[in-house]
């Protein structure tokens, strides 16, 4: 029922943007309870005045006296700052949804408050589902919540299993944009540059994210995040390219029958999908029309020079803390290449051997995955400064 108050965690990031225009195009549907940022004060700032949230989190304990001064004359409005008051804000009662929409393991702590206080949980942050899946899953059968997916793929298959809650899916298949470099040979890959790596042909996302689509680790992070969601067997999941970016992902249930969402590549339908849900919301976004896409096509993605797509499914098949360690060396290795620290092929190298020295462990607790963020992070740097 509406108006929902949402609590918007990484408002200033492309998805946040984007779940504020959405927000800001269904007046009288929408309340903003809480705002987050890690480092853009002035952003932050920005929106806080124009939403007139309960509370905002500075994540940069550094930008803490700069938003409080400049919020000084809204006393509605509390500032906070640091990851501990992201998590409490997270939790807090004066909330209906959390839209997790800050990037990487930083989402971790934050859903896990959110879900223990029985918030309804629009999930963006994927890392969360990566790092720690099982429990995550588990959390949200025992407080009953809903957690409702923002990745577009996602959001696609979401949408074709309404109404089929009888009906068990045979397999999933998420499509992927194959990202800028889609042909490439190992050769050129080891060539390409950050601004090549930065350009996506079909989203406008934020950098980390960028870059894990050029290397197809974001489509292994989505396979895992899909074994969550849908509580699949991983060799239920496939994937297959379709540059065209309007086919979101599919469904084959066990007659045989493939159900898919479509729609051009704009993540304003599944925020709002997922905001609005169950309802389906009127809005004014573009239309999709066949004729400005004659031909849409799919192929088979070429693992072999995109090693991290096959690292990703060997992860999830040693399961326990193996994601956990894919998705932390990975961050690592996607800010070691945006400082051009390293190559665009040594993000997998760095992803691999992480892989193979952190220690194992089958069925992971929250601090272990604390721990194991936190070493693999360590033994990454290693390996980047060793490149
Ligand atoms: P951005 O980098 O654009 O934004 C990230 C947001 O998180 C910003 O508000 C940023 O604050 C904040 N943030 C950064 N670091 C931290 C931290 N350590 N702790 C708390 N908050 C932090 O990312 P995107 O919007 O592209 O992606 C967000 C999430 O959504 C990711 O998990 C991504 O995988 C997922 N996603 C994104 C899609 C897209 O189209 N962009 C599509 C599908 C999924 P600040 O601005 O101050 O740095
Ligand atoms: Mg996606």
């Amino acid at each position: 029922s509406f108006p929902k108050r949402v609590t918007l965690l990484g408002s200033t990031g492309s998805i946040g943007t984007q779940a504020l225009d959405v927000i800001r195009s269904q007046p009288g549907r929408f309340t903003v309870t809480a705002l987050s940022a890690h480092s853009n004060a002035e952003l932050l700032i920005q929106q806080a005045r124009e939403f007139r949230p309960a509370a905002v989190v500075i994540g940069d304990e550094a930008k803490y006296e700069t938003v409080k001064a400049a919020l000084a004359s809204q006393p509605e409005t509390e500032v906070l700052a640091g990851a501990a008051a992201l998590a409490d804000v997270a939790g807090r009662d004066d909330a209906d949804v959390v839209l997790t929409a800050m990037v990487g393991y930083a989402g971790l702590l934050p859903t896990v408050r959110a879900i223990r206080a029985g918030k309804t949980i629009a999930l963006a942050n994927k890392e969360t589902l990566v790092v720690a899946g099982q429990l995550i899953t588990d959390l949200v059968k025992q407080h009953g919540v809903g957690l409702y997916p923002v990745d577009s793929e996602h959001s696609a298959i979401f949408q074709c299993l309404v109404g089929e809650e009888q009906n068990p899916i045979e397999k999933i298949i998420l499509t992927a944009s194959g990202g800028p470099f889609r042909g490439c040979s190992r050769e050129q890959l080891a060539q390409v540059t950050k601004a090549q790596a930065l350009k996506h042909p079909n989203w406008d996302m934020g950098a980390k994210i960028t870059i894990d689509s050029a290397s197809l680790m974001n489509k292994g992070l989505e396979v895992i995040e899909a074994k969550w969601l849908f509580d699949l067997r991983n060799d239920q999941i496939e994937v297959i390219v379709h540059p065209q970016s309007i086919v979101h992902s599919l469904v084959q249930f066990e007659d045989g029958s493939l159900k898919a969402q479509l729609g051009l590549p704009d993540m304003k339908l599944p925020i709002q999908y997922a905001l609005g849900y169950p309802q389906r919301l009127p809005n004014t976004f573009p239309r999709f029309s066949f004729l400005d896409y004659p031909k849409l096509t799919f192929e088979q993605a070429d693992t072999s020079a995109f090693r991290n797509l096959g690292l990703a499914f060997e992860a999830m098949s040693r399961a326990g803390n193996a994601p956990c360690i894919l998705n932390a060396a990975n961050e690592i290795a996607v800010a070691a290449f945006l400082r051009d620290e390293i190559g665009f092929l040594q993000m997998s190298d760095v992803v691999e051997s992480s892989l193979a020295r952190v220690s194992y462990l089958a069925t992971p607790t929250l601090d272990d995955y604390v721990q194991t963020d936190y070493e693999t992070r360590r033994i990454a740097r290693e390996l980047v400064g060793q490149a």
